[in-house]
């Protein structure tokens, strides 16, 4: 195929030729336009030595307007060829093979030692052949690419810092793929983790399925993320890790394609911060102990006249029981007259002044009662008052001493303002001049002068002049504070003779006080003064009593701020997220509650008493409502196991005592196993003989006895020696207060029992408390009555039945009543055999097949049939024990009724079993 020959210019006209330039003149121009318009930089070098033809304006803008054209690269852009850039031309020059570069940098420098402008380009260098092949020259064509660069770069340092930043960070970090089952999430595999994850689960888990290095891990876990990855919600929840044994904080959320089931997880190891916060509730708990344990009414009253907090005194103060007094009005409490009398006070103690007053307030049986009542603003930070504390005491007793040294004062007083008066002893009040100011009249009766008369001269003027010395030198003494008690001089008489006085003389408040006597006379009056001194210094001490009190109860109002003061920042800081600070906070309230906790053992000491309110307990059932508690505050860690002793006796103690004390005691065990270990409480009968009670110092007698026996440390001989002093403790500052166990002896001792500890080092210690049996109306004894009434009576048919349940029991027996039939109760196994084993008529059991007492119902009636082979059974159950029962084969007269039942059905099925002979 050929182009039709073009035609020869001269066979084109004139016109034509004309309008041929023109055309190619337009197309050089354009191409021109598009060559100097080009986005892409353009150079044309040629020959060996690559001379610049032609360079187009993004050429020149790129090397900053320089003049090349006619120069060679290595002298027009001398930069160029220190980075190699020539080299490279003449390698393409010399292969004829083009070069292409991406992003190579090339560093821009218009002014040689100037500054430099770093450039990054994608570039091609194409050698240009001639007719006969041979490289004549190079084609230079590229793109500026810096920015893309640049932005490349900056998002690769971003990446590397966030992986930084997520591979140092102490959160742990990781991204789960889930699996599901039926909607359910059952496995994740962690498809990343960082290391901050691997150090808290203690293992390279990346990559491994859950089920496979925690196999055991709860639901919950599974349940929670399944939730995220279905729903996109996010969750935040603390939990503890059974498998890890500790606490987490833990954030996740979706990420990725919800169709992926991908959560990123966040997590934190919070088991210290749960540690501090279980101490502060420690703290806090040892507080209410020690507020309770004090014979003082102690509350906190909010601006409001609400009241926030009291104290187990108010217990005894008031007909309504401490704990149903928080949150109700004063005035809703006191009725209005007494809300009346306090209502000053109240706006004072609000307004910020500390006040005190005195009140009757009877007590509830009627006696007279004088409190005294103090108000104690408690101030916030900003300064203001947002309520008080409260503290009263009965200072009946003070009032009535109080009294009676008023009474012996004013007794006193006379006294010895008669023996001033009547006295025959030389009486009298000098001045340091040297003059009488004082005389009593027996002066006047042994010297004869009046009192005027002595009072008008310098008492030396008195003395016997061999006498003036030694009276000088004594009265000097007396200037300087000394007294002269064996002082003897003589005085002169009106009538001129003189008499030997034997003075005994004191300086007080620039005074002399002297009593004198003729030498006769001297011992029985120096007598006198003694006495009288004895009873300025008793009256002394009686008024130092009733301040310390007081000063007591306001000093505690401090520490109490301290405290509450350090759990609320506690507070504060905790929800800020501060936990470091905490520690501080913790010192500063146990050192204020220990000192709190000394001065309640002043205060106790004061008063020597310790409110007690014995009554008969059922310590089963006490230590098993505590249960809860105990393990709350012991912690997962430690594994808690309560024995009670079936047909316990009863005790006769303070329950809220006995309670304190266990705690107590449970929490010195905790203390003892920090890494976790086994607590036991165990309760048993004791019979103390003779022997036992001299060892144990206790009266030989019956006595129960709780044991808390842990797996901890144990202690030494000589540490068990020391335990029970109050404030010894084996604790860190701010941890131990040394009260608990002294708290528990006294409760002990006080109760008529006692404590004793069995210890080996390493092994454990066992902790217990001896109490005195209680004889009352406990149920044995009961039992024994009825039997004895039933021998007598010996009238109708006789049903014996034995529940633990008290309703269960009464029911029944109404029932049975209403037939005529005459009821025997027993409450546990021991007892319901007791009465089948003697001689007493039975006609028919009725029996709970679970019991209390060692055997259930059918082992207690098989152990009755070995007496009475006809005795018939009814078995009442709440579900259907049939394993007990013998799977449904019941041996002839034993039938079973299912609780609930109707009444009737219970009264036939008893006519029904007593009249099948
Ligand atoms: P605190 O517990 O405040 O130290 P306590 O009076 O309760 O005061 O106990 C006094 C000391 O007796 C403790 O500091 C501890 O040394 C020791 N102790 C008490 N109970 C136990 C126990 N179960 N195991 C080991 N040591 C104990
Ligand atoms: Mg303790």
């Amino acid at each position: 195929m050929h182009a039709p020959p073009a035609p020869a210019p001269e066979t084109l006209t004139r016109e034509e030729l004309e309008a041929e330039v023109r055309r190619l003149r337009a197309q050089s121009a354009s191409l021109a336009q598009m060559f100097e318009q080009a986005p892409s930089f353009i150079a044309l070098l040629s020959g060996p030595e690559h001379r610049f033809a032609l360079t187009n304006a993004a050429y020149q803008q790129a090397i900053d307007n320089r003049d090349v054209i006619g120069s060679t690269v290595a002298e027009a852009l001398p930069e160029a060829a220190v980075q190699g850039y020539v080299a490279l031309l003449d390698a393409v020059y010399r292969t004829g093979t083009p070069h292409r570069a991406t992003g190579a940098r090339f560093d821009v420098q218009p002014v040689p030692g100037g500054p430099v402008k770093e450039r990054y380009l994608d570039f091609v260098y194409q050698p240009i052949t001639d007719a006969h092949g041979t490289v004549s020259g190079i084609f230079v064509e590229g793109h500026d690419v810096t920015e893309r660069t640049l932005a490349e770069v900056a998002l690769r340092e971003n990446e590397a810092r966030y992986r930084t930043l997520f591979e140092s960070i102490e959160v742990g970090f990781c991204i789960v793929a889930l699996k599901f089952e039926d909607d359910r999430a059952v496995d994740y595999r962690i498809v990343e983790a960082n290391p901050a994850f691997v150090r808290q689960t203690g293992a390279d888990v990346a990559g491994q399925w859950v089920s496979a290095f925690a196999p055991d891990l709860e639901r919950h876990w599974f349940d929670t993320y399944g939730r995220v990855a279905l729903t996109g919600e996010p969750a935040h929840f603390e939990h503890y890790a059974d498998v890890f044994g500790r606490w987490f904080d833990v954030r996740a959320l979706r990420t990725g394609d919800p169709a992926a089931h991908r959560v990123a997880i966040f997590f934190s190891d919070i088991t210290e911060r749960r540690r501090v916060e279980k101490r502060a509730e420690a703290g806090e708990r040892e507080l209410r102990l020690i507020a309770d344990a004090l014979p003082v009414l102690i509350s906190f009253i909010g601006e409001d006249h609400v009241y926030r907090f009291v104290n187990k005194a108010y217990d005894d103060w008031f007909s309504v029981p401490a704990d149903g007094i928080v949150g109700r009005d004063v005035r809703d409490l006191l009725g209005p007259d007494a809300y009346a009398a306090r209502k000053p006070f109240m706006d004072r103690a609000l307004g910020g002044e500390a006040v005190t007053f005195e009140l009757d307030w009877p007590r509830r049986d009627g006696r007279h009662r004088v409190a005294e009542v103090r108000y104690l603003p408690r101030r916030t930070r900003e300064g203001g008052v947002d309520g008080f504390h409260v503290f009263v005491h009965d200072v009946t007793a003070r009032k009535q001493t109080e009294a009676e040294l008023e009474r012996q004062v004013a007794a006193r007083t006379a006294e010895r303002d008669q023996v001033w008066q009547a006295s025959s002893d030389l009486l009298c009040v000098a001045n340091l001049d040297g003059y009488f100011v004082s005389l009593n009249p027996a002066w006047s009766r042994a010297l004869g002068w009046t009192e005027a008369e002595m009072k008008a001269r310098p008492f030396l003027d008195f003395v016997h002049p061999d006498d003036i010395e030694p009276t000088v030198a004594a009265a000097g003494g007396l200037a300087r504070g000394e007294a002269q008690l064996t002082f003897e001089n003589r005085y002169r008489r009106r009538d001129g003779g003189y008499l030997w006085l034997s003075w005994n003389a004191v300086p007080r408040d620039g005074l002399i006080y002297a009593s004198v006597r003729d030498v006769t006379e001297a011992r029985r009056q120096a007598e006198i003064l003694a006495k009288t001194e004895e009873a300025l210094r008793q009256s002394q001490k009686m008024e130092a009593v009733g301040q310390l009190t007081g000063g007591l109860a306001h000093d505690f109002n401090n520490l109490l701020a301290g405290i509450s003061g350090s759990l609320e920042l506690m507070q504060t800081r905790m929800s800020q997220g501060r936990i470091g600070d905490l520690d501080r906070y913790m010192t500063v309230a146990q050192g204020a509650a220990r000192r709190a906790a000394a001065l309640t053992h002043r205060l106790l000491a004061f008063s020597r008493r310790q409110t007690l309110d014995p009554k008969p307990v059922n310590v089963n059932r006490l230590v098993k409502d505590m249960e809860e508690l105990v393990r709350r505050t012991v912690g997962p860690s430690i594994h808690l196991e309560a024995v009670g002793l079936a047909g316990l006796w009863p005790a006769l103690i303070d329950p809220g005592q006995l309670e304190n004390a266990l705690l107590n005691l449970c929490i010195n065990a905790r203390d003892a196993m920090p890494d976790g270990g086994r607590i036991t409480i165990e309760t048993a009968n004791k019979w103390v003989d003779d022997a036992g009670g001299r060892q144990h110092e206790l009266p030989p007698g019956q006595y129960l006895s709780v044991c808390v026996t842990d797996t901890g440390t144990g202690m030494a001989p000589d540490l068990v020696g020391k335990v029970f002093e109050p404030f010894f403790t084996t604790k860190p500052i701010g941890e131990g207060t040394g009260l608990g166990l002294s708290m528990v002896y006294g409760f002990a001792r006080q109760s008529g029992g006692q404590v004793r500890i069995y210890s080996e080092v390493g092994q454990g210690t066992t902790v217990c408390l001896y109490l005195p049996r209680h004889y009352g109306e406990a149920d044995e004894e009961d039992v024994a009555r009825r039997l004895a009434e039933v021998g007598r009576a010996e009238q109708g048919e006789t049903v014996l039945i034995v529940d633990d349940e008290p309703s269960v029991r009464m029911l029944v027996t109404e029932v049975l009543e209403d037939l005529g039939y005459t009821a025997i109760e027993a409450a546990d196994s021991v007892a319901g055999l007791k009465v089948l084993q003697s001689d007493v008529r039975i006609d028919l059991l009725v029996t709970d097949v679970g019991l209390p007492g060692g055997m259930n119902g059918r082992q207690m009636a098989d152990a009755g049939r070995e007496r009475r082979p006809d005795l018939k059974v009814l078995f009442i159950t709440g579900y259907a024990e049939n394993a007990v029962l013998g799977n449904g084969y019941l041996r002839p007269g034993m039938q079973v009724l299912t609780k609930p039942f109707v009444l009737e059905t219970l009264a036939s099925r008893i006519k029904e079993l007593i009249a099948d002979r």
